[in-house]
């Protein structure tokens, strides 16, 4: 099973790492810096070896990675990985924010139940169940959020005691499971904007964007 790097440091642009098996135009590695698209967060971009990643899979604890000529690389090569971490440090903020504001909205309107998510580096959003707009709720919500950011409260990632593949997230009185990437404190974010989507009868969407 690949180690992922990015879980113990996300800052980490880049790494050495050994191609453990190459099947077809996939490979796997003895050691990541490079996040495959899981729990909703999207892939990270780059290089391994000369070679441009196509597709990063997650399955199980493994991932599997689709590179440009890719099967040229044989098991044993050592290359270098490197992702575009411009991209992943955008994700990261954007990711906490996601947490944040979901802990926020759902601690002052009761509505909890989380049906979909998604974080990408340009904005993330969270999906609810819930009829009726939530619009008239976001103006408290996004002043509360951007108080916390500005108290730059401390996140804390973690493995699971039991299932160490497991990871958690939290910060403050938020506590969620997560093997995503994020930053080390809410002040990092910066200030976020929130905005309402109607995605369908009964499902309310919540927009995240960095004001910078
Ligand atoms: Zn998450």
């Amino acid at each position: 099973m690949v180690e992922k790097l990015f879980r113990e440091n996300p800052y980490l642009d880049s790494c050495e790492a050994t191609i453990i098996s190459s099947k077809g135009d996939e490979i796997t590695l003895n050691r990541t810096v490079f996040f495959a698209f899981a729990g909703g967060q999207q892939s990270d971009s780059g290089i391994i070896g000369a070679h441009k990643v196509l597709e990063a899979r997650a399955q199980g604890p493994e991932i599997y990675y689709k590179l440009e000529d890719g099967p040229s690389l044989k098991p044993g090569d050592k290359v270098n990985v490197k992702i575009d971490i411009e991209k992943r440090r955008k994700i990261m903020r954007l990711h906490s924010a996601a947490h944040l504001v979901y802990g926020v909205f759902s601690e002052k309107t009761g509505i909890k139940k989380l049906i979909g998510s998604n974080v990408a580096q340009d904005k993330s959003r969270i999906d609810f169940e819930h009829e009726g707009s939530i619009a008239e709720k976001l103006g408290d919500v996004e002043k509360e959020a951007n108080s916390l950011i500005d108290a730059a409260l401390p996140i804390r990632t973690y493995a699971d005691e039991k299932n160490p593949d497991r990871w958690w997230w939290e910060c403050g009185t938020m506590k969620y499971p997560c093997g995503g990437t994020h930053v080390k404190s809410l002040g990092e974010i910066g200030k976020i904007k929130l905005k309402r989507k109607n995605i369908g009868s009964g499902k309310e969407r919540i927009e995240i964007t960095l004001e910078k």
